[in-house]
């Protein structure tokens, strides 16, 4: 297939100072879960990125000097020349590609936490930012830099690049956003300075500028010089779109450096999910920079759909489609637009369980690519999966997404298979989850892999068929793999913070019964001791649905886990618009005569009581095995049908968010011919030497 022509724009080449993007597909840097220590899983997981097609990709935030340290958050860095090979893996990966390789330098100032090599955290005046969550909380605080510190803070800078050009990068970045170094000059609550680098905005702006003059100086003849730039707190309220200090950095510094990277300063609007955030959300904090410079504008906005991105470039917001996530759920989604596939792309949902890994200290997952940070260790290829025999058969029973992604990666390698959906819809939990407010682009992991199923003649696709153990006996595959996923139950949280046997009572629900159309009734307490998105949305649900709505939890946050993810503000947020209710660190411990009990966690233990007609528990899901069980149970059931493996994958065989069945059913598609056995996996270590 060949290129829309619509799309031509897209693959134009971009010049960025001394170097020219092959293409406006720009991965921007972006946070990766991986430090120095895993460079080639690092490399590999930006090296692929490069090879779907990516014009540019970027290393995520890389410290220029040991001052700047963000422990225990994976961070790369650039410290002394003992760090350039490790950026060089990913470098020749990159050009091996066609690509160019950018490198994201940082210095967190007195916003990184130093908490590794401690040493003193340094700002324009030694305030840092408050925090609210207590892992980011710093006990450390800052001090003020005198001259002779800023001096040296442009020396690391300079230092840094050189090395970055010697691993051969071809842009290095000046970074003055998110709370970071060179912003904390920039903001005038963070700089109260009365020398030449504090006061007006031209003083404050120094700082950013001769970092800039510098870099080019040092190392501009080969290497383009980028500023990463946040707007949107200059521009006044958060989230406000008003002309402000934004509009005259931009017009000040206009052609200075080879290109501007312009993002909100905070991550968690920059990241906001698509529960609470379109494609595209970006743009009133970026759309104004174009007209104040000659120099190529990247920003982010969740692009997957190319007329989006066409849009972009046409309405002059910008040159170069910048993507993080995009980029994560599928490396080639350049590729699959030249080629005229982009039917075929694996679009991102927007449920940030990639930032979450962040979080995590992890190589980031991803729900839609589950070969995302698998490539170097254990050698997955998103696109491309060793052949099967194209004899062996398979049987997948439930085609929820581990069923689908199980089905179509087996499919792909060339298996005869047979998925078997219970339901009439295929997509499982997906599917029921995706009609809950905000998650209509979580059908999206149904989505894709029905299109690529529906177009493979050697899988079958039954729906309204739940099979029993005998019904699988008589089918008679080679492999079973059971993917019937799990159900919530009414379990509560015991005060010994165990579930336990919950309540009897007709008033007692369980998600499952609030989305297949429960009736409820009266005032509703949502017990959420699950913690992800399930209480929340259905919070919102049953609230769209008029009923008093009291969310109940034993965390002292809503939705708690989803700080991780970089959700909670905004749900928290969508709570109070709502008017929903919240009930913090408690349990509850009865409920009956319409009324639930709510006990306080810590030892007080206060017991009050909260009237409502409905009790929804958010708690507890249990496997759906029972046909597992029951296969593995019979082996002279198997024998007799010629069975030689069965396996359970998703839910099914460990309850957990969508990312998880999803990647269970990938890597049993890959092992199938092995059964249970796991394949060897490649672990980074560290290389001794002596001191
Ligand atoms: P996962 O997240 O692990 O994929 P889901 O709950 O989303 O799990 O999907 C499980 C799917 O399995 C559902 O679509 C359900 O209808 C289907 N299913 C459950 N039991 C059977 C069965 N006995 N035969 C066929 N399909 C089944
Ligand atoms: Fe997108 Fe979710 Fe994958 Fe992140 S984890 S890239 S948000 S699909």
């Amino acid at each position: 297939m060949s290129r829309n022509p619509r799309y031509d724009i897209l693959f134009e080449p971009v010049r960025i100072g001394p170097v020219t993007a092959p293409n406006r597909f720009y991965c921007t840097p972006h946070a990766l879960g991986t430090g120095n220590a895993m460079p080639h899983t690092r490399a590999a997981m930006r090296s692929i990125r490069a090879e779907g097609g990516w014009g540019v990709v970027n290393t995520g935030y890389c410290s220029i000097h040991p001052s700047s340290d963000d422990a225990p958050l994976p961070f790369a860095r650039l410290w002394d020349d003992e760090d350039i090979p490790v950026h060089a893996l990913m470098v020749d990966a990159a050009h091996r590609h066609g690509a160019l390789a950018g490198v994201e330098l940082w210095h967190g100032g007195g916003g990184a936490g130093n908490r590794m090599t401690r040493m003193p955290m340094m700002s324009a005046s030694g305030i840092v930012g408050e925090s609210t969550y207590p892992g980011w909380m710093n006990l450390a605080g800052s001090r003020a830099m005198d001259k002779r510190d800023i001096r040296e803070f442009r020396r690391w800078h300079v230092d840094a690049a050189k090395r970055a050009r010697s691993a051969g990068f071809d842009i290095v970045y000046v970074y003055t956003g998110m709370s970071f170094g060179p912003y904390q000059f920039l903001l005038p609550w963070m700089n109260r300075r009365t020398d030449e680098y504090g006061g007006s905005l031209e003083n404050r702006a120094r700082l950013t500028r001769e970092i800039l003059e510098d870099l080019k100086e040092a190392v501009g003849d080969r290497c383009a010089v980028a500023l990463r730039f946040s707007t949107d707190e200059l521009l006044g309220v958060p989230g406000e779109h008003m002309e402000s200090e934004a509009h005259e950095v931009v017009s000040m510094l206009s052609d200075l450096p080879d290109l501007w990277d312009l993002k909100s300063s905070s991550w968690v609007v920059e990241t906001a999910s698509a529960r609470f955030a379109e494609q595209g959300a970006q743009e009133p904090f970026v759309g104004f920079a174009k007209a104040l410079t000659s120099k190529p504008v990247v920003g982010v906005g969740r692009f997957t759909s190319p007329d989006a991105m066409v849009s972009q470039i046409r309405r002059g917001i910008l040159d170069l489609i910048g993507a993080a996530r995009p980029s994560i759920a599928d490396p080639f989604l350049p590729t699959k637009i030249n080629e005229g596939r982009e039917d075929e792309i694996r679009e991102c949902i927007g449920c940030n369980i990639c930032v979450s890994s962040y979080h995590d200290g992890v190589p980031v997952r991803c729900t839609q690519n589950p070969t995302m940070g698998e490539e170097w260790r254990r050698g997955w290829h998103p696109e491309r999966v060793p052949p099967g025999d194209g004899e062996t058969s398979v049987l997948v029973v439930g085609a929820g997404p581990a069923g689908l992604e199980c089905a179509s990666i087996l499919g792909k390698r060339g298996f005869e298979v047979t998925l078997a959906e219970a339901g009439k819809d295929l997509g499982g939990r997906v599917t029921i989850e995706s009609k809950l407010p905000g998650l209509a682009t979580w059908a999206r992991v149904r989505d894709y892999r029905t299109y690529l199923i529906e177009s493979m003649a050697n899988v079958a696709v039954y729906r309204d068929s739940p099979l029993t153990a005998r019904d699988v006996f008589e089918f008679g595959s080679d492999h079973v793999v059971v993917a019937t996923g799990a159900e919530w139950t009414t379990d509560t949280l015991g005060s010994n913070g165990y579930p336990c046997a919950g309540f009897a009572s007709d008033a007692v629900f369980t998600p499952d019964d609030v989305l297949a159309g429960a009736n409820l009734e009266g005032p509703v307490v949502i017990y959420d001791f699950d913690h992800y998105y399930m209480g929340g949305c259905l919070a919102e649900l049953l609230r769209g649905r008029g009923h008093e709505v009291t969310l109940v939890t034993n965390a002292n946050a809503v939705s708690a886990w989803t700080f991780m993810n970089n959700e909670m503000a905004e749900v928290r947020s969508r709570m109070i618009e709502l008017g929903i209710r919240t009930e913090f660190e408690n349990t509850v411990t009865g409920f009956a005569d319409g009324a639930v009990e709510l006990t306080g966690v810590f030892r007080d233990r206060t017991v009050r009581s909260i009237d409502c007609g409905a009790l929804v528990i958010v708690g507890v899901r249990q496997p759906n095995d029972r046909l597992y069980r029951e296969l593995v149970a019979d082996e002279d059931g198997s024998a007799r049908a010629g069975i030689s493996s069965v396996r359970s994958i998703g839910d099914c065989r460990a309850p957990g968010a969508i990312v998880h069945a999803v990647y269970s059913g990938h890597e049993c598609a890959r092992t199938i011919e092995g059964g249970e056995e796991v394949e060897p996996i490649a672990w980074e270590r560290p290389k001794l030497f002596d001191r």
